[in-house]
């Protein structure tokens, strides 16, 4: 049997199921000790993280105030590394065809009900152009695993093709990936096809319910899709997104292993994951969120959101359009920073409104308003809606990023960043309403930035009109 060791190889090291089970009895025998969760919380004002320990001694009491407390540093947190700053995306679906048995997906190999799509590059091209034509800059690939449907050589072709089109005055900047786990050599391709993240959910922790949700498929292997990230990172992919589909097991096994696999990566590797998505259950085709009893209530789901910002603060959190405007809301405040806007879960969804496309969905959204509502509601809300991928292109990734997030610096770059690209959302992208909240918004917060930083934001916001976009 494996022993814990954080920097081990293997899943069952890192991932230890007699740590993590250690860690939860601790936190349930002292988890009503108030002088222990406010030194914890002391510690947290540090703005330095905590252990899985520490987290889930907060996780497991469930004393109102005290969450209370947990919410305003959360939010304490967010404003300190991120400010007002809301990173915007769209997820696009390659192909919904997949050799999985992934028993809480619609996509499983053995659901004949929905229609199997994949794109063409011809597809994707007038998939892309619509995205451009919202305004979007920074998209999420997802593709079901097929080996003969979505190949890898499959991948880096619609890759290429999303960064070759620039349409008027659009373009796609940052392709982030979501595909299943694969070989050291795979990840190199990827890496050599200029990817963002690469993005892998590890759905549950828990190795018995994992297999008990895969019953077949490549996927089933516990070990190979925990060990996926090591292998991305050793392929020399420095940003890579970790997260679990909350809802399919124990929340407090799930946010402990988490915290887990990110402390492995960074204790390896020098990073930790750039980024954690919040995924909930969700309704779906053949798929009844009832038959889980571990689905997550919404005050707990915030609070996990909330203890995430406290123990990773240089991670980005990421929430998709599965949840509604109010939780959204809430989220964005507790940590969240990073949302998806106007997106379509189908394959093809962009272009087509066909029952086909809409039936070839993976899941039901809950946030189905359009970005440009999306951008008008953020500004109201008082954040900078952002369109930025500048760290990419600038070389600030992994070891380099952590290091100017953790001294707190990445303001620098993300503050004008944030405004220039939101300029140029307005100009060429923004309905008439959305352009007037947003001029007062970008008057008022270029007003704050340093005066030398707002001449030379002035002068790029020109070039930038001319098609020539010159991050900071
Ligand atoms: Fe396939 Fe991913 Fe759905 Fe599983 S979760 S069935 S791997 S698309
Ligand atoms: Fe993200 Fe870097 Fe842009 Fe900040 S400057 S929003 S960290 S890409």
């Amino acid at each position: 049997m494996e022993h814990f060791d954080i920097k081990s190889d293997k899943a069952a090291g890192f991932i230890n199921q007699q740590e993590i089970i250690r860690i939860l009895s601790y936190a349930k025998e002292h988890c009503l000790e108030k002088n222990l969760a406010l030194e914890i919380l002391k510690k947290a004002e540090q703005m330095q993280g905590l252990s899985a320990e520490e987290t889930a001694v907060l996780l497991l009491n469930q004393d109102e105030q005290l969450t209370d407390q947990i919410f305003t540093l959360a939010t304490k947190i967010k404003n300190a590394y991120y400010g007002n700053r809301v990173v915007l995306f769209a997820p696009l679906y390659l192909s919904n065809y997949c050799v999985n048995g992934c028993t809480y997906c619609p996509y499983h190999a053995s659901n004949h009900n929905i229609p199997r799509l994949k794109m063409s590059q011809e597809q994707i091209k007038a998939e892309v152009i619509a995205l451009q034509d919202m305004g979007h800059k920074r998209l999420a690939l997802e593709a079901g695993e097929h080996p003969l449907y979505n190949p890898l050589s499959y991948i880096l072709e619609s890759i290429e093709t999303i960064y070759s089109i620039h349409h008027q005055s659009g373009s796609i900047r940052r392709v982030n990936v979501n595909i299943a786990a694969t070989t050291v050599e795979n990840y190199k391709l990827l890496q050599a096809a200029k990817i963002g993240t690469y993005i892998l959910f590890q759905e549950t922790y828990n190795q018995k319910q994992y297999e008990k949700l895969h019953p077949h498929g490549p996927k089933a292997n516990y070990a190979y899709h925990t060990e996926a990230m090591d292998r991305a990172m050793s392929a020399g992919i420095e940003d890579v997104g970790l997260g679990v589909l909350f809802g399919l097991h124990n929340y407090a096994y799930e946010l402990v292993a988490l915290l887990l696999h990110a402390k492995h990566l960074e204790t390896k590797f020098g990073a930790g994951p750039h980024t954690i998505s919040v995924p909930r259950l969700r309704p779906a085709d053949g798929i009844n969120v009832q038959n889980f009893p571990d689905a997550l209530p919404d005050d707990l789901f915030l609070k996990i959101v909330a203890l995430l910002r406290i123990a990773v603060p240089y991670t980005g959190i990421i929430m998709s359009t599965r949840e509604t405007e109010t939780i959204r809301k809430k989220s964005l405040k507790l940590g969240v920073s990073q949302i998806s806007g106007g997106s379509k879960t189908s394959v093809g969804g962009y272009t087509a409104n066909d029952e086909q496309t809409e039936e070839s969905a993976q899941f039901e959204t809950a946030d189905n308003r359009s970005l440009d509502e999306i951008v008008g509601w953020l500004m109201q809300l008082g954040y900078i809606p952002s369109f930025c991928t500048a760290c990419y292109g600038k070389g600030r990734q992994g070891i380099d990023f952590m290091k100017i997030c953790k001294e707190q610096q990445i303001h620098n770059f993300c503050a004008p960043n944030a405004l220039l690209t939101l300029e140029e959302y307005l100009q060429n992208y923004a309905s008439s309403k959305t352009r007037y909240i947003g001029s007062m918004l970008f008057n008022a917060e270029t007003s704050k930035l340093p005066e030398v930083q707002k001449k030379i934001l002035f002068s790029r916001i020109k070039d930038a009109k001319n098609g020539s976009v010159k991050f900071f």
